[in-house]
């Protein structure tokens, strides 16, 4: 069939779009504009962590004019930049609908760590994840949302393995020019310029852009040459340095940030405080109100109407404190302007604040400050209402006023490509004949919707997930082929790994890659922030039970493990280096590995790939936990301690539980309950139901499990869900 080559006015024009396509990081939760961006440039997209941005560099603009000659391939571009402006375009939204207040007035989010896709990695883990998928899903809800940060350029370490199993951190300047970024310009085009005091000097910063969607996230970045190299450093890397760095980090992500919203004439609505991290911006909320004639009491009364906070972790070392005097010396400027004394400042961050003795607390400051708190999921939010009552004086620990939201995460950023081609297929050509509405008797309303709905914004409606539970939609065969799908995929990808990591994969001339796990094998994932309270190397506690698991010819067991340390972290590190002792030492040698490097996209292969995902914290310390949650949709089963999410997830027959809804107040007992429980429930549930085959192989009940956990868990573990409940619940009240 002869096409019509494209015009020249055409060309530019889906050129243009699709570079602005690439510097929005929707594509990174859309399947057909990855698909665009990886065809244009495979190795470059490989090698480039997946970056449309870098693509786009790599190909020249003569190229992509050849390329696009190509009416299919222009085709899809056509259709990619097509969707992008009608989602930029939306307005008939969630939030239009139910927040309207908050489209001119947005909620601004502060959180010191924000990950969104290992081409930005400026997250060290959980929390940054959390806020890159809560600021994806108030795109995708169109809520009036934007985002706070700093611009770290050595971002968060890479980490590699030294000869003595001994976890390493190296860095590397990210390059804005070649990232989803932008600078943020006034209106003669010169980058903006703020400033603000810390210690003895006036720091600047200028900000960069990122738009996620429909939602613009700001990154403060020190590094202008007005600074001393000390000040340019601070925006260096994610929590690096000492504690004079950290609390210099908070001062510039808290009080900049205030200020950089006035810059920006943006008149937030709440300031929605992300960890403690960001609590010093209810002083610079404090120091507006008082410079403009309000009392000491009336700016506070103001301030707290405006703040919401967020605690994350009952784990004691997560909470900031500084001493009085790193106070005094990273505010030695800034704070005679408040309008207040020291010794009231000092007193916001104490329990009790004239208790010269106590440190400064950024939790107790946030806490004191803000009109509403809340922990990431029910038990957090007790704990955390038991942990802070103190501050709340005569109240009971009851009426401490902490509430919760649980956690979620942004199922479409989640879902890896197969697995989000397998959910739009079941949609896109199999839905309409179905019609389950007529055949089970409920409304048809809903199923009328979801046959009009985009694929992809069906995913958040309950009934459609309710719809897995029919063998009619989806068959048993169909779910078997995607596990083994992805399991293979991730077996692949760990053996190209260890390849690369130099792990002993020659014997003689050859690579013997079917040394190095079974494809076929029960696989077990653990792969999370080697913080010693999430217990890592637990199962191994029953090292010889474990072995003659991992042996068994007929019924195997493998397990692949990944995570990163904090570099000052030696119990972590240590942790690490057992593990990766027993994967190349020990008999679990070929069962055992350890990927290195861990970021979201190892993440995504191994919570697609493996078929359980195991999380054994020291219960009650796992505030949340997320990585969990994205295992689901790509049918991988839950075991877990119930603490966190899991404890509110579990029902019985979603996944499997380690333990009961209860633990043991000394921690040697609790581990040596937990790794018991953990290996009977090994044993003696997991094992079993996995290789309980027909004559066809198929492990039914094991399908069915994995059918009950999509129904039950996807329409409530999930971001969508999580910012509706902010919103109602926190944005919109006073
Ligand atoms: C999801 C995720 C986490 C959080 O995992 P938890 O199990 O909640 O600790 C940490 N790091 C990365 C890269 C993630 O993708």
């Amino acid at each position: 069939m002869a096409c019509k080559p494209l015009t020249k006015e055409e060309l530019t024009e889906l050129i243009a779009g699709l570079n602005e396509t690439a510097r929005n990081l929707w594509w990174t939760w859309d399947q057909q504009a990855q698909e665009v961006f990886q065809e244009l440039s495979p190795r470059g997209w490989t090698n480039m962590f997946h970056n449309a941005v870098a693509v786009l560099h790599e190909v020249s603009d003569y190229e992509l004019r050849v390329r696009l000659q190509n009416p299919e391939f222009a085709g899809r571009v056509r259709a990619v930049v097509k969707k992008f402006r009608t989602y930029l375009a939306e307005e008939e939204t969630w939030g239009a609908k139910n927040c309207p207040k908050l489209k001119g007035n947005p909620v601004a989010y502060f959180s010191a760590e924000f990950g969104f896709h290992e081409t930005l990695p400026i997250a060290a883990g959980g929390l940054g994840v959390l806020a890159g998928d809560h600021a994806k899903s108030a795109s995708d809800l169109g809520l009036g949302f934007c985002g706070i940060s700093l611009f770290y350029r050595e971002g968060y370490f890479q980490q590699a393995i030294d000869h003595n199993n001994w976890q390493t951190e190296y860095y590397t300047l990210l390059n804005p020019a070649n990232l989803p970024m932008e600078p943020v310009l006034d209106d003669k085009g010169q980058p903006i310029v703020c400033s603000v005091d810390i210690n003895m000097a006036q720091v600047y910063f200028q900000v960069w852009r990122v738009n996620v969607g429909r939602v613009p996230i700001y990154l403060i970045d020190a590094n202008r040459p007005e600074n001393d190299q000390r000040f340019r450093d601070l925006t260096l890397r994610v929590y690096g340095g000492d504690s004079t760095t950290r609390i210099m980090q908070e001062i510039l992500l808290g009080i900049g940030g205030v200020k950089l919203m006035r810059k920006l004439g943006i008149q937030p609505s709440v300031f929605h405080m992300n960890e403690g991290h960001a609590a010093f911006l209810t002083l610079e909320l404090l120091r507006e109100k008082i410079s403009a004639g309000k009392t000491y009491e009336q700016a506070c009364a103001e301030t707290t109407k405006e703040c919401l906070f967020t605690t994350h972790t009952p784990v004691e070392a997560g909470h900031d404190r500084f001493t009085a005097e790193s106070l005094e010396y990273a505010l030695h400027r800034y704070y005679k302007t408040l309008g207040f004394s020291f010794d009231t400042l000092v007193g916001l961050g104490r329990l009790d604040p004239k208790d010269a003795r106590e440190p400064f607390c950024m939790t107790v400051l946030a806490l004191k400050l803000c009109r509403a708190a809340n922990g990431v999921s029910e038990l957090h939010g007790q704990v955390s209402r038991q942990m802070w009552q103190k501050l709340f004086g005569s109240r009971t620990v009851d009426e401490v006023p902490i509430g919760h939201v649980t956690n979620g995460v942004h199922m479409l950023g989640w879902m890896k490509g197969p697995v989000r081609k397998f959910w739009r297929s079941k949609l896109a050509g199999n839905w309409q004949g179905f019609a389950p509405g007529e055949k089970k008797g409920r409304g048809t309303s809903v199923w009328s919707k979801i046959a009009k709905a985009h694929w992809d914004e069906t995913l958040d409606i309950p009934e459609f997930w309710q719809s897995i539970a029919d063998t009619d939609f989806i068959s048993d065969e169909e779910i078997w082929a995607l596990r083994y799908q992805l399991r293979r995929e991730l077996i692949e990808f760990s053996r190209r790994r260890l390849l690369l990591q130099g792990q002993s994969l020659r014997q003689g001339d050859y690579i013997i890659f079917d040394h190095l796990l079974n494809p076929d094998a029960l696989t077990i994932g653990f792969a999370r922030r080697f913080a010693t309270y999430k217990r890592a190397p637990l199962i191994f506690q029953q090292f010889e039970n474990i072995v003659h698991l991992c042996r068994d010819k007929n019924r195997p067991v493998q397990f692949i493990f990944a995570g990163k340390a904090h570099p000052r972290d030696d119990d972590g590190k240590r942790f690490i280096q057992h593990i990766i002792h027993l994967s190349k030492y020990s008999d679990l040698k070929g069962s055992l590995v350890f990927l290195e490097n861990y970021d979201m996209h190892v993440a995504r292969q191994m919570v697609s790939g493996c078929d359980v995902w195991l999380n054994n914290p020291r219960r009650p310390l796992e505030a949340s936990g997320t990585s969990g949650m994205k295992a689901i949709p790509h049918g991988c089963l839950n075991m877990s301690i119930l603490d966190g999410w899991w404890r509110e997830g579990y029902d019985g027959k979603n996944g499997f539980a380690i333990g009961d809804d209860s633990h043991p107040a000394s921690i040697d007992e609790q581990d040596r309950i937990d790794s018991a429980n953990l290996f009977s429930t090994l044993k003696d549930e997991v094992i079993p139901l996995f290789y309980q085959r027909d004559e066809n192989g198929l492990p039914r009940e094991w399908i069915k499990r994995i059918r009950h956990a999509m129904v039950t868990l996807l329409p409530v573990f999930n971001t969508h869900r999580m910012v509706k409940e902010y919103a109602t619940k926190y944005y919109l009240t006073k």
